[in-house]
This record gives C-alpha cells, structure tokens and sequence, in this order.
C-alpha cells in the first residue's frame, strides 16, 4: 500500500506475473457494487473506498479532524495520511474510525486474496502501511481467524514488513537486476524493447 494498493504474489518462490505483469490488483476488488467511481473504470474497488488517497480525502472534507490532524491539500497523500496516523495515535477520535474502517475494507480483500490463492502468508509493505501499519496488522490478522475458507485447517500468518517504506524502490531494482543478471526461465524476464507509447495499465502509485 503507497497512495495505491496492489499485491504481489510469490508462488512456489517465483513470482507469479500473470498475462500480462499486472497480476494481484488487490486495490481493484470489488467491496461495493454501487460503490464510487474507481480511476479504473469500475465503481466500489477496495482502493477507491479504503485506499490512503480516498482516507485522506475524507479527512480533508472533515474541517474540524483536517485542522487537528494539520491536514492540507497542498501537501501530498502519503504527508497527510503520516498527518492522519499520527492524530490517530494521539486518540483523535475521528482519525481512529476513518483508519478503522479503511483496515476493515482491506482485510476484507485480503481474505477475499487469501481465499482465491489459499495463501500460506501475507506480508503487508509499501510507504502506507510503513506510516499505519499497526492500523492494519490487527484488523486482517482477526479478518483471517475469523472468516478464512480454510481456517480449520491453517490460517494465514500476517506480518509487517520491516522494509515496508522503501519496498517501492527495492522492488523496481530487484526486477531490472533479476532480468539482466539472473537466468530464469522464459517469461519471467523483462521485455527486451519496453514499448513506452503502450504501457501496461497500471495504478498512479
Ligand atoms: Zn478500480
């Protein structure tokens, strides 16, 4: 989770890339069919709910929570949704429950993710989840024990990556390394001519 939400998915250690790279779009599942407009086309996608951009859009559009917490529309997503952590830590009232019920959306998605894939472990990074993560660790760990398909048999464990914040620039270096460094098999490598006036659909994060 940075201003987005995605997922990567390893498999039997290797990364699963799907079709087309773009496998694991968590932030697009749907929680709500009349739910709002995603930047994707869709309505209801767990980012257009729960994601920091719609948090912060929401604390934003509170004037009281927006002045305790030192929220500003000039300042970045990722600075007021820090801004927003940090009021709820404080025991801002109105920043708890907008960070409640954003953790509740993703672990839903988590164990919608968890269902599909029948996942051994989630590990939770990115910017976002560096700055709340304590917000969201509880929230999908109970998601898990509570309502996992197989949960009689095993239960996902849940852990916080304690690389979640730089996660972003690791992840893009380990792929260009990966590609010219490592012998893997076919399809796993990076495209050899990346066509730049055709780039894969991917979100703003
Ligand atoms: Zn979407």
């Amino acid at each position: 989770m940075g201003t987005g939400i995605g997922s990567g998915l390893l498999v039997n250690g290797l990364t699963y890339r799907g079709a087309s790279g773009n496998t694991g779009e968590v932030g697009h599942i749907c929680l709500d069919l009349t739910g709002p407009e995603c930047w994707c086309g869709a309505r209801g996608c767990l980012e257009a709910l729960a994601g920091p951009a719609a948090v912060v859009e929401r604390a934003r559009a509170n004037r009281r929570l927006a002045r305790a917490a030192g929220l500003a529309r000039r300042n970045s997503v990722l600075t007021d949704f820090a801004a927003l952590s940090r009021a709820a830590r404080r025991g801002e009232a109105g920043a708890v429950a907008l960070l409640e019920e954003s953790a509740r959306y993703v672990a839903v998605a988590v164990r919608t993710l968890a269902n599909v894939m029948d996942l051994e472990a989630v590990v939770l990074t990115g910017p976002s989840f560096a700055i709340a993560g304590a917000s969201y660790l509880p929230a999908i760990r109970d998601e898990l024990e509570r309502a996992f398909f197989a949960r009689t048999t095993h239960v996902p464990e849940v852990h916080l990556s304690r690389a979640a914040a730089t996660a972003p620039a690791i992840g893009a270096a380990a792929m260009v390394l990966q590609s010219e460094l490592v012998p893997l098999h076919d399809g796993l490598r990076l495209p050899d001519k990346l066509n730049v006036s055709e780039p894969p659909l991917a979100s703003p994060a």
